[in-house]
């Protein structure tokens, strides 16, 4: 692409508004097989995302920018703040705010006290322990949930995985194994029981027929609650870590 591929966009405050000019961090794709320009916000990023068709030009990317401009900053302003895995920084754990506490002296790699995550050795390490604990807990939690699911299904999975993906919480492969993000972890657990319970269900519907929805209403009572309660705080564990 003849752009370049992430870059700040300075657009004119809107005539006779008192407003700033505004400055638009943009990552621009080449899409091949798009047809035409399309623009996402990327919450992880925090940037606007403007998908380019084959020979779609700059300007003509720019125009869509200029018009939806102001939305895109609305969107991005009201994104949760990025936390990163550093001495003092706070996420959640299971819904609960904890903090992340650095103990240098001391040993045993990284664990709860109450609501701190207590991570030991050098602050070389700290961001690999702390992503580290957080997969570790992930793959625990999410264990303990899917057996009483599959026993009162009659199924097994075949594996459980844990992934980052940035479009799915969780996913069934026709094989049989479950994958889940372990950015789940942080979520309170009726969520997290909730998307395990969907993956779950999988293993006897591969679809999401009325058949499927009623093996997910006989694990779990919290559905509706629970994909609100991702689509609203979703975005915000995306920029995690
Ligand atoms: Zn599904």
């Amino acid at each position: 692409m003849r752009f370049p591929e992430s870059e700040f966009v300075t657009l004119p405050a809107p005539p006779g508004a008192l407003a700033p000019a505004m400055e638009i961090p943009v990552r621009w794709r080449a899409s091949p097989r798009a047809r035409r320009i399309s623009m996402r916000i990327c919450p992880r990023e925090g940037e606007v995302v403007i998908s380019m068709p084959p020979r779609a030009t700059r300007r003509a990317g720019l125009a869509l920018l200029e018009e939806h401009g102001a939305w895109a900053m609305e969107r991005i302003a009201a994104l949760a703040p990025a936390v990163d895995f550093a001495p003092g920084a706070e996420l959640l754990l299971g819904g609960v705010p904890h903090r992340i506490r650095h103990a240098p002296k001391s040993r045993g790699g990284a664990f709860l006290d109450g609501t701190d995550i207590v991570v030991t050795g050098g602050i070389a390490f700290l961001r690999r322990r702390v992503a580290d604990f957080l997969r570790a807990e992930a793959k625990r939690r999410i264990t303990v949930r899917v057996a009483p699911h599959a026993a009162a299904l009659g199924v097994t999975p075949r594996a459980i995985r844990l992934k980052d993906t940035r479009s799915r919480w969780g996913s069934c492969a026709p094989d049989g194994t479950l994958a889940f993000s372990w950015r789940l972890v942080m979520a309170p657990g009726w969520v997290m029981d909730y998307v395990v319970a969907h993956e779950v269900a999988h293993l006897r519907e591969m679809n999401h027929s009325t058949r499927f929805w009623a093996h997910v209403d006989r694990l779990v009572t919290v559905r509706e609650a629970a994909v609100e309660w991702l689509r609203v705080e979703g975005p915000a564990l995306l920029r995690v870590g």
